[in-house]
């Protein structure tokens, strides 16, 4: 089997160790991912420190036909891209050529704002004293970005930390996670086709034990995190220092008010729930329903879940496919067994079979069970009634994370008051919480992260405002 090459300064290059990624649906090997030297790290970090003033300085133009260059290329080899992510990852091949069609859109997007993002002038002669001056105040990268970035969406995940990184003029290394490393690689293919300088970016599959040295490395002054809330904040407390984005995990809830479309709110539940094996930071794991709807909503919600179809995910049928490994897998199921041991009940699923989980539904769980508490990153759901919208909207705060929330109702007022209280950094009315459009700001509070992506909000999150002021006018 060929070995992928990584990435570094733009160039194709090969290490001295090997990464086997395998699928986890049929444990089949997938590819392997040459894994740089100590020393290649070195240049790749040397490179774009050495880049960041040509970066900086590089023509909008230049970069706008860049990214739009990546957009065109993910379009046109978009179904050889969607197989690789879904062998490498497990997911459904119809899920899959979702990611791809987003990122498409997310380097799409950032050619767009690259040419918008061109600074503020203003007047400064609100005051005597300023009479004559004006401020321009532009935006100006604070250099290199390291892009740290999970399983669960391989490709789109690091487009939406690379393409807003060229957008605004900043070199990039990314660091994929070890499981799924291969579309990135293969993203560097499309990436080292544009006229962007050596050096803007390369992409490194380091094992996570060496991770550390990049994250330290003080050459890159901006650490944009994707992943699990201990590794976020271990990154975030060894470089305070540093601009630190972190994009953390979730136990989102969607809620079902008395007045909802119940078939509506079932059917988006149900695969919502089990979208890409719940391996979602904004999966549904919470299910809140009003008194007077819980049965019949019970009832809809259960036979939806029970339509979807599990099976291979290189099947364009496959609506649910295995978790990301065996070992994941096993986890989910115990904590579905220690929340029956609580006196849960199991409406439907609580199966496995190697690494895929039979989608589930559980009911009468304690609140103190972890598949509430925790996040449970599997397709695992449970059905919480309360009594009014009170009750709805305290249940979703009872949590330790706030990334999203979906709230199913038809009174606009219920809906602005969700908007206010729901402590969550985005809520979706009359849908899940699992809606996401690339180009708006997505970030959580609480432990779910600080700081926002959406491409806007990521390039402000990697420049600084610069003013100058003009005097004498
Ligand atoms: P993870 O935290 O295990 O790994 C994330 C990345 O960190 C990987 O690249 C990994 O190799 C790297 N890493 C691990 N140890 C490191 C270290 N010591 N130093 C530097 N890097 C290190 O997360 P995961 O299992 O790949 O992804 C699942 C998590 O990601 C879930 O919690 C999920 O909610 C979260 N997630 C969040 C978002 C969001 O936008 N908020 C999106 C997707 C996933």
């Amino acid at each position: 089997m060929d070995v992928r090459p990584f990435w570094l300064a733009g160039s194709p290059a090969t290490g001295d160790d090997e990464l086997t990624v395998t699928n986890p649906h049929d444990g089949r090997v997938v590819g392997v991912g040459s894994v740089p030297t100590q020393n290649q790290v070195e240049q790749a970090v040397a490179a774009a420190h050495a880049v960041r003033k040509e970066a900086a300085a590089l023509p909008i133009h230049v970069r706008a036909e860049a990214l739009a260059h990546v957009s065109r290329r993910l379009a046109e080899r978009s179904e050889e891209i969607a197989r690789l992510i879904s062998a490498e990852n497990g997911k459904p091949i119809f899920w899959a050529r979702g990611e791809v069609g987003r990122a498409v859109s997310t380097f799409r997007f950032a050619a767009e704002e690259t040419r918008r993002f061109s600074g503020d002038v203003q007047r400064l002669d609100t005051e005597p004293a300023a009479n004559g001056r004006l401020a321009y105040v532009s935006r100006q990268p604070y250099g290199p970005v390291l892009a740290v970035t999970p399983f669960n969406f391989p490709l789109n995940l690091v487009a939406h930390k690379v393409a807003p990184a060229i957008a605004a003029g900043a070199p990039v290394i990314v660091k994929p996670a070890p499981a799924t490393p291969l579309s990135a690689l293969l993203l560097g293919e499309i990436l080292a086709e544009t006229a962007l300088p050596a050096g803007m970016f390369s992409i490194l599959p380091v094992p996570n034990d060496r991770a550390g040295a990049l994250v330290d490395d003080p050459r890159l002054p901006v650490v944009s995190f994707t992943g699990s809330g201990p590794v976020g904040f271990a990154i975030k407390d060894r470089v305070p220092r540093k601009h630190v984005t972190l994009e953390l995990g979730g136990n989102a809830a969607a809620v079902v008010l008395a007045d909802a479309d119940l078939d509506w709110a079932a059917t988006r539940v149900a695969l919502f729930s089990n979208y890409q094996a719940g391996q979602s930071c904004i999966a549904v794991q919470r299910v809140i329903v009003e008194e007077p709807v819980a049965e019949a909503f019970t009832a809809k919600l259960v036979a939806a879940v029970e339509s979807l179809v599990v099976g291979d995910p290189a099947d364009d049928k496959t609506q649910v496919g295995p978790l990301v490994s065996v070992e994941a897998a096993e986890r989910v199921e115990q904590w579905v067994a220690e929340a029956v041991a609580a006196g849960g009940k199991v409406l439907t699923g609580g199966g496995r079979d190697g690494a895929t989980i039979a989608p589930t539904v559980l009911a009468e769980v304690p609140r103190d069970a972890k598949v509430i508490r925790e996040e449970v990153f599997g397709p695992v759901l449970v059905i919480e009634p309360v009594g009014s919208v009170d009750e709805a909207f305290d249940a979703v705060n009872d949590s330790k994370y706030g990334l999203q929330a979906g709230v199913f109702t038809r009174s606009l007022e219920v809906a602005f008051r969700a908007g206010k209280e729901l402590e969550v950094g985005g809520v979706i009315i009359g849908d899940v919480p699992s809606y996401r459009a690339d180009q708006m700001p997505y970030g959580g509070l609480k432990e779910s992260g600080i700081g926002r992506e959406g491409l806007r909000s990521a390039m402000e999150d990697y420049t600084f405002e610069k003013v100058m002021v003009l005097t004498g006018l």
